[in-house]
């Protein structure tokens, strides 16, 4: 129904092929790691790049380097990628929790300009499922506040978002380049800056003398040539996700206006099933009870108390047709006050957390007869 993922294409194993024959593959720094930086460096309209051994560590990198100190405050959104409560935690720092915008998946500006905490040092913001967040705003209250603002864009390369690339906005911007990512080598992941300062502490962080925690050649020379495609799959991508939200109107209900705008790159369609009254689709059970005979017990991180048994549903329905589709990231309004702060209620991380179906980008590389077969697969029974 949908292409191979990771890529199968020819020129990646010759590119892989090539840093074998040349013997680069056996170098601590080889010229295809060396042009990868310089790639990413471009891309993002960056100076610095650094490329590193995971996403997660980059943010974790990213947070040092903006001098994030045991006992600060970082504030993050209270739906997130996991890993980045952790990135915070393990520093020592706290995470302090706002609200996500009500129009995206992101930190809502609106809650961010409450927070009057003067031990905040940071905010950490991630562009999700294709959708940018409000990053100007948050940009322009970092600088009035005085606080550094670590951008994750891991989810969204080669995107741009009011003018500047997705990753230059932050003093620090981080991609990733895991295997479920739109641009993968397996693992892997990229610090970027403007910053010189930040970008000698990396430095500082890293080399010891060899990379402490870095991307083999090997991998970039997987990357190579997937960045030259970004574009041409961000394309079909998007054109996928139109043909899919024609043909699927439960779909469209569910994506509603949280489409994926022209360009961004899409690394999970987000559809959220309870976004308006009575949109659980027909033939889902939405009214069954968790835990009540016909139910689907809750999958890992989205069996939460409180979760949705129509998200469940349609979710073991999805997957024994083939699709790949999973919940959404749990949402961390519940965890304790000794672990975090948090501004306000949390209730729109709350809903997302339970009511978020996403859809994984290699499902929208599909084109032609793919997408029919596609969307006859994504129908429910009326
Ligand atoms: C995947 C991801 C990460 C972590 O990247 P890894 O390379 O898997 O460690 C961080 N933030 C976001 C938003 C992600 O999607």
């Amino acid at each position: 129904m949908f292409p191979a993922w990771p890529p199968q294409w020819p020129e990646i194993a010759e590119s892989v092929a090539e840093s074998i024959a040349s013997g680069n593959w056996g170098r601590y720094q080889g010229p295809a790691a060396v042009e990868l930086a310089d790639q990413l460096c471009q891309l993002t309209a960056s100076k610095r790049c650094r490329l590193t051994s995971s996403g997660s560590v980059a943010v974790e990198l990213a947070l040092r380097s903006v001098g994030v100190l045991p006992g600060d405050q970082v504030i993050c959104c209270g739906y997130d990628y996991p890993g980045n409560f952790r990135a915070i935690e393990l520093l020592g720092a706290r995470p302090l929790l706002v609200d996500a915008d009500p129009a995206g998946f992101s930190i809502d500006p609106g809650q961010l300009d409450e927070v009057s905490d003067s031990r905040v040092r940071a905010v950490l913001v991630s562009h999700l499922y294709g959708i940018p967040a409000q990053i100007a705003s948050i940009r322009s209250l970092c600088d009035r506040r005085g606080w550094k603002l670590v951008e994750d864009a891991c989810q969204v390369p080669g995107m741009w978002v009011d003018g500047r690339p997705a990753a230059a906005w932050g003093d620090v911007g981080v991609y990733s380049f895991g295997g479920s990512k739109p641009l993968t080598a397996g693992t892997g992941g990229a610090l970027l800056t403007n910053d010189d300062s930040v970008a000698s502490k990396w430095n500082v962080l890293l080399d010891r003398p060899s990379n402490a925690m870095p991307l083999s050649e090997l991998q970039a020379a997987a990357l190579l040539p997937q960045l030259l495609r970004l574009e041409q799959c961000n394309q079909i991508r998007h054109e996928t996700t139109q043909f899919l939200l024609n043909a699927v109107d439960w779909l469209r209900d569910a994506v509603g206006d949280l489409q994926p705008v022209c360009g961004a790159t899409c690394y999970k369609l987000a559809a959220n099933v309870n976004a308006a009254p009575g949109s659980v689709p027909a033939g889902v059970p939405g009214s069954v009870p968790a835990g009540a005979p016909g139910s689907v017990p809750g999958r890992d991180h989205a069996g939460a108390p409180g979760s949705v048994p129509g998200r469940d549903h349609l979710l073991a329905m999805l997957v024994a047709r083939g699709l790949p589709v999973g919940a959404g990231y749990r949402s961390m309004h519940r965890s304790s006050d000794r672990r975090c702060g948090k501004v306000g209620q949390l209730g729109r991380c709350r809903i997302l957390g339970e009511q978020l179906c996403l859809f994984d980008h290699s499902m929208l590389l599909a084109t032609g007869e793919q997408r029919e077969r596609l969307a006859a697969a994504l129908k429910l029974p009326q």
